[in-house]
């Protein structure tokens, strides 16, 4: 069936220099030249025209057409540069549907991409985590997936099983006269152990990916009056928190964004814990204390005069950096192994906290490979891949192997395989997929 043609802005709404409207479909070309008048469209060549309203011009633009299948969706489309500006978006996209096109799904022009052999699903996956990148270093790995490096991958791991479902079948087709291959058994024994570790390593790499990709939280946690959201004042350079000299201010948790070393981290910033029968910082305490459940870096700070130092049974089996503050007034700086002597208020030492978070969280996940995983459904069906080659190996270790059930094993990781590059993907889990991106893209 041939597809509409849709059209949706490819730029985020709002004023700037320049907004991108873009269209896919087989009526792209035709829509352009109605609304432009220009006579003809040239292939990937930027032309400058103007597009008319009823009675006055709309805007000066510049019109790119790219002719199927070299484009992004491997139709007609057509890229139309106006000026940034949401009114002007509006009314062209209003007068390319009364030509006949009809509004872009979220991830439509990706979708198309991919059913038209664009793309293949784990590099459709990439483009919207491209987009969603918090760091240079989580870019830079979603624009390795999407060149489709991870795909290669993938699709090595796939042609080494289909290699050797092959030689299992020609085996079992072999007449009872032929000799059997005496080889097979170490061949194959030693493919499927080469493969349960390509699985594994990639499997190890989610971590890497998660880490970039969605950031690690890292609470700062202590007494009353410690100097908590001094630190994380200091640590964001800015006033993001409020501090105080009345113990018990930061009554809920305050979250800053940073970047540090490439990996994307939110800072918390809790509520001083004590003990207490006031309600409201009871109810603060105990949020406290549940974010400390859900962090990956906990940054416990005291100083001379803290008289809560039970505190640190909270976080002594968990994930931490003990930082003792206030250093500028203390008369006995620590100079224990491990904690940093910190003022949080001259920042003195707060710069070792900051390259310390990113080394912290780095040296706790193995770094696998270049290629990660980025996606749940990734990790399911790499798993799932996992499994079945490793149900292969035990029962070829048995000590008469059947080769059928073995080659039933293969069979399943390959089809795994299958679905995570999409070749036998169903249309409810593009459907979910695609639903997540943003529209125009
Ligand atoms: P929190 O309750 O742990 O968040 O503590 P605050 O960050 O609100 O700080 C409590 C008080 O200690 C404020 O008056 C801060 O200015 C002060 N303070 C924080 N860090 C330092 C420091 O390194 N040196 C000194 N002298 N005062 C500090």
């Amino acid at each position: 069936m041939n597809p509409d043609t849709i059209v949706a802005p490819a730029t985020p709404p709002g004023r700037g220099g320049v907004s991108l409207i873009r269209l896919s479909g087989p009526t792209s070309k035709h829509i352009a030249k109605k609304i432009t008048g220009l006579n003809s469209l040239k292939n990937r060549r930027s032309q400058f025209t103007a597009i008319r309203g009823v009675d006055e011009i709309i805007d000066d633009v510049l019109v790119v057409f790219f002719k199927k299948p070299s484009s992004y969706t491997g139709e007609d489309v057509v890229e139309i540069s106006c000026h940034g500006n949401p009114n002007i978006v509006d009314c062209i996209i209003e007068l390319i549907l009364e030509k006949g096109a009809r509004l872009a799904d979220p991830g439509e022009f990706t979708k198309r991409a991919f059913l038209n052999g664009k793309l293949d699903l784990i590099q459709a996956e990439s483009v919207a985590a491209l987009i969603a990148s918090k760091s240079k270093a989580a870019a830079s790995m979603n624009q390795r997936a999407l060149a489709g490096k991870l795909s290669t991958k993938i699709n090595n791991l796939r042609n080494s099983l289909i290699a050797l479902l092959s030689r299992i079948e020609f085996e079992l087709d072999i007449s009872e006269h032929d000799t059997p291959d005496k080889n097979l058994p170490e061949i194959l024994h030693k493919s499927l152990n080469d493969n349960i570790l390509n699985t594994q390593q990639l499997l190890e790499s989610f971590e890497e990916g998660k880490l970039y990709n969605s950031g690690a939280r890292v609470v700062i946690f202590g007494a009353p009056n410690v100097g908590k959201s001094t630190l994380l004042n200091s640590l964001v350079r800015k006033d993001r928190a409020i501090t105080s000299r009345t113990p018990g201010t930061t009554r809920d948790t305050i979250d800053a964004d940073i970047v540090l070393d490439g990996i994307p981290v939110v800072l918390v910033d809790t509520a001083g814990v004590r003990q207490t029968k006031e309600r409201v910082e009871g109810d603060g305490v105990r949020r406290s204390l549940d974010e400390i459940k859900k962090a990956d870096l906990i940054i416990y700070v005291y100083c001379d005069n803290d008289s809560e130092s039970y505190l640190v049974d909270y976080i002594i089996d968990k994930p931490h950096i003990v930082a003792f503050n206030k250093v500028d007034l203390s008369k006995n700086p620590i100079q224990a192994n491990g904690v940093f002597s910190i003022s949080a208020l001259r920042g003195d030492g707060v710069d070792d906290i900051r390259k310390e978070i990113p080394k912290f969280l780095k040296n706790s996940i193995n770094r696998a490979s270049d290629d990660v995983l980025t996606t749940r459904r990734q990790v399911r069906a790499v798993s799932g891949s996992n499994k079945k080659i490793t149900a292969a190996l035990t029962l070829l270790k048995n000590t008469e192997p059947q080769l059928e059930i073995i080659a039933l094993e293969i069979r399943d990781a390959i089809a795994e395989l299958d679905d995570l590059l999409g070749k036998t993907t169903v249309d409810d889990v593009l459907g979910q997929m695609f639903s997540d991106f943003c529209i125009g893209k």
